[in-house]
């Protein structure tokens, strides 16, 4: 993302950045392909090479303009995607040659093709969904990790069953770029590609992979003679059903990253979190959830119009209360495309000038729009002061004496004390940073 007191930021609880073996996979064995991977390692601009492929996300945009830039330089082409491209293709097309709006699988042979015949076009559309004319046990895409070889990640392979959501929360861009719906691979070309994928513990790095529950149980049963351990993200009701969650034990599930965003009805209603807002309080479904043994990584949006400095205290002791494995309390962001970002706009509360995410003084952490509570200081500080606190040591010993989840196992003993520390020192050595190089790399 950027500089730290003006050194480069190496982000040490990083995972394996699962697009490029999804590039991988659809690019024919006859092309040479490396990657490099700005969170730990230097990028040799001047190695030679045909077509330099970034992906973007709203955090990081900044930083792969720059390095676009210093590509383009050199007289190499580059192609953009991802979620950040997708949602506003425009701003990536002035610091790019092309861009891949959507999911790149389906285009990405003709881009190849076009490259070689010179021919690259400056716009191609990826499916948002199933590409057309593919039957319902055909493959959707290939995962070769073989790219990641001789690289440094956590210790967890990362996997996609699914993508898109069937909610439509009002500030997520994956509700944004899906609009409602969701495809998934099929189940039995899954399996193939995690029965080689050479790890036992897997992250599916789905929006949700509980949101058809039908292709998750198809799924869930096929994983059982597996034995891996998994864990994922979704949307509480998959606590609802008994039978449901005992398939979820059974098929290895250790966690769930759970949004339950705000603890205040009318946060949600704004939000649009229309999943949260049939349960009137979500002590039972934690409640089952804890007693099945499933770690919860509690996710809080903070920043909707209800919230105050003492709302976000209030949230920690109650997520403190639920003694969740992990907590994430993030900042409520306006993302270009959502309908968060329009109204924000609408209502005139955006800051920095509309786009923080290239603005010179926005530092990661910091509110970009103006709450109507509080001051955005006052937000950012509360947000910051939640984090800490929940992943204090104090706080971490406090919730760590629970043998239905944290002490169930040793493994899950390991996984809860050294990831709360990971998370915290990663996420108090990011508050503060710019976003972007600053000509510095
Ligand atoms: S449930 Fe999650 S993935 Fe789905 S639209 Fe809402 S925030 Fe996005």
């Amino acid at each position: 993302m950027g500089l730290v007191n003006g050194r480069p930021y190496i982000d040490k609880g990083r995972m394996e950045p699962l697009t490029f073996a999804f590039l991988k996979g659809a690019t024919p064995a006859e092309h040479e392909t490396v990657l490099y991977d700005d969170r730990y390692e230097l990028i040799p601009y001047d190695e030679p090479a045909d077509i330099v492929a970034i992906n973007t996300e709203i955090y990081t945009a900044r930083r792969a303009y720059e390095i676009a830039g210093e590509f383009r330089k050199r007289g190499i082409l580059v192609i953009m995607g991802g979620c950040h491209t997708t949602m506003i293709p425009k701003e990536s097309l002035e610091h790019c040659d092309t861009v891949v709006i959507g999911d790149a699988e389906p285009v990405w042979q003709e881009i190849l093709d076009d490259v070689q015949s010179k021919h690259l076009k400056r716009i191609y559309r990826g499916s948002l969904g199933k590409s057309k004319g593919l039957g319902p046990s055909e493959k959707i895409w290939t995962t070769d990790y073989s790219i990641f070889e001789g690289k440094s990640y956590l210790p967890v392979r990362l996997a996609q069953f699914s993508r898109g959501c069937q909610n439509h929360c009002e500030y997520c861009a994956t509700g944004a770029i899906y609009k409602r719906k969701s495809y998934h691979q099929p189940v039995h070309e899954l399996i193939k590609e995690l029965e080689t994928c050479g790890r036992k513990l897997i992250f599916f790095v789905d929006d949700n992979i509980v949101a058809d529950k039908k292709a998750a149980k198809e799924l869930f049963t096929a994983l059982i003679p597996l034995k891996i351990r998994w864990f994922s993200q979704g949307d509480i009701s998959f606590a609802e059903d008994p039978l449901f969650m005992q398939l979820m034990i059974k098929s290895g599930c250790v966690g769930m990253v759970v949004g339950f965003e705000s603890i205040n009805y009318t946060n949600l209603k704004q939000m649009k979190k229309n999943c949260n807002l049939t349960y009137e309080n979500y002590d039972q479904l934690i409640e089952k959830t804890r007693n099945a043994g499933i770690f919860i990584w509690a996710a809080f949006l903070l920043g909707y119009d209800k919230e105050t400095p003492e709302s976000i205290k209030k949230t920690l002791d109650w997520a403190l209360s639920k003694k969740f494995a992990f907590a994430a309390f993030n900042i409520s962001m306006p993302y270009p495309g959502t309908e968060y970002y329009t109204r924000m706009a609408k209502e005139k509360r955006l800051l920095f000038n509309g786009n923080w995410w290239l603005h010179d003084d926005y530092s990661f952490g910091a509110s970009a729009i103006q709450p109507t509570l509080c001051s955005p200081e006052e937000l950012s500080n509360a947000c910051l002061e939640a984090r800490m606190s929940h992943s204090s040591i104090r706080a971490i010993l406090s919730r760590s004496l629970d043998r239905k989840t944290h002490m169930k196992d040793i493994r899950n003993f390991i996984t809860y004390f050294l990831y709360n520390p990971l998370f915290r020192d990663e996420m108090k050595k990011k508050h503060g940073m710019l976003l972007g190089y600053r000509g510095s790399a």
